[in-house]
């Protein structure tokens, strides 16, 4: 089946102005203005309304967090309090909720534009030993590239941490478990579906040995390595006094100052630990809205890229966001960027490539992943500017980021089309909503 996507309203891409053929999940040629495929077609999508992107790319989230919305208890708390508001309820999922808030997280994600996504999960309660298997499952029905990140815990309250001691797993069951879906899962091919990382949650949840034994593991496995990292003020100040130095010293101390780690938030960086981010190659995911719900600070993200590091995107979890919407999060991030740095340093451009090409880079994907070109994976998200937000634009890819879009018309994820006409291809969403409130009920009682 070749497919053509004919004569785009715009197109975020050089030389595909009359389109791009699309053959085995991959872009086979880009036609230019006014051309005609190189190739005999099989069938011809008329795209003169759509504004086609390379399908965003969400490199941080927690989807169990779905289910604990605008949840009273953790309204209006910074990082710790929230969290610690919140760990005792997240204790409680079972499969069927984490099902079903998996479920949710990428539905959502995907309406909005969203072709790939990574997700950091590190709650293993009892009976919910097979949570990335679970999430993986949803993710195969839904037709969604992503990035599972194994997350752990095992540094608890009774030892000097910050969660519960019924939350966190020892450090050889999270060991086993990470080796095992490694083993299952993890294709480390550059189009693969479904990848693996190993992701501990946080110094303040997370011993220094496994912070480096996840490191050796991962890396057995050409497989990446994730965490939260300078997101606020208190962990800065847990890392000094716990292990007496600051979150980079600490990164570089556990072996995780290397091209094959994103982070999480990255805040609090000082410029010279900006240098060293961005010398060793580290990623930072930019989590703009968490960051401001939470009041954690802001992401230096104009002087991260300008000293060399990847900079992608990330929704967060849905209970400090409390969205799963990645186009709502280009612009977020570009608002924030731009009341930050000003007018002439940040543009739309700027936060649609962070969606694309920068968290491509950071999940170590762009050779497949972020553009719209030959060989590159065909993930796309196509928008119309048929809504009354959009009307009397000039720019149409900047009428994406300026007048707010927020739901993509046609989503294609390895040249299948998942989204047709704003709805995804079959899932009951009316059903799901449903679902998803009772079980978020039950979880919140
Ligand atoms: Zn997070």
């Amino acid at each position: 089946m070749r497919r053509f996507i004919k004569a785009p309203l715009a197109i975020l891409a050089e030389g595909a102005e009359g389109g791009l053929v699309v053959e085995d999940g991959r872009i086979a040629a880009l036609v230019p203005a006014g051309a005609a495929p190189p190739h005999d077609i099989d069938e011809t999508f008329d795209a003169s309304s759509h504004v086609v992107l390379p399908g965003l790319i969400n490199t941080h989230h927690h989807f169990y967090q779905t289910l604990t919305r605008a949840f009273p208890p953790a309204l209006n708390r910074e990082l710790f309090p929230w969290l610690t508001a919140l760990y005792p309820v997240w204790a409680r999922l079972d499969p069927e909720k984490l099902a079903l808030a998996a479920t949710t997280a990428m539905a959502e994600l995907m309406l909005s534009g969203c072709t790939t996504t990574t997700d950091h999960h590190y709650l293993f309660p009892a009976g919910l030993d097979g949570a990335i298997d679970i999430e993986i499952a949803a993710a195969e029905r839904l037709g969604m590239r992503v990035v599972m990140t194994r997350g752990s815990m095992n540094l608890s309250q009774k030892d000097g941490g910050l969660p519960p001691d019924h939350v966190v797993q020892d450090a050889d069951a999270i060991l086993a478990d990470s080796a095992r879906l490694l083993a299952a899962h993890h294709d480390p091919s550059p189009h693969a579906m479904v990848q693996i990382a190993l992701a501990p949650c946080s110094p303040f949840s997370v011993t220094r040995d496994l912070m480096k034994e996840s490191a050796t593991l991962a890396r057995a496995h050409g497989a990446r390595l994730h965490t939260h990292l300078a997101e606020t003020l208190d962990e800065e100040d847990f890392c000094v006094a716990r292990f007496g130095m600051r979150p980079v010293d600490y990164l570089e101390d556990v072996g995780w100052l290397a091209d094959d780690v994103w982070l999480a938030h990255g805040i609090h960086f000082p410029p010279a630990d900006q240098q060293r981010l961005a010398k060793a190659g580290v990623g930072i995911t930019h989590c703009a809205c968490s960051n401001m719900i939470l009041g954690s600070g802001h992401c230096p993200v104009h002087a991260l890229e300008a000293a060399g590091c990847p900079v992608g995107l990330g929704v967060d979890g849905s209970a400090s966001q409390d969205a799963s919407n990645l186009m709502q999060e280009v612009r977020h991030a570009f608002l924030l960027q731009r009341h930050h740095y000003g007018v002439t340093s940040i543009s739309h451009l700027d936060a649609l490539r962070w969606a694309t090409v920068g968290s491509a880079r950071c999940i170590g994907r762009a050779d497949a992943l972020g553009r719209i070109d030959v060989g590159m994976a065909a993930d796309l998200a196509l928008f119309t500017l048929d809504e009354l937000r959009f009307a009397g634009h000039g720019d149409p890819i900047a009428a994406l980021v300026n007048c707010g879009a927020h739901r993509a018309d046609r989503v294609m994820i390895a040249g299948r089309w998942t989204v047709i006409d704003g709805t995804l291809i079959g899932l009951d969403i009316p059903r799901l909503i449903a679902d998803q409130q009772a079980a978020a009920r039950a979880l919140q009682a």
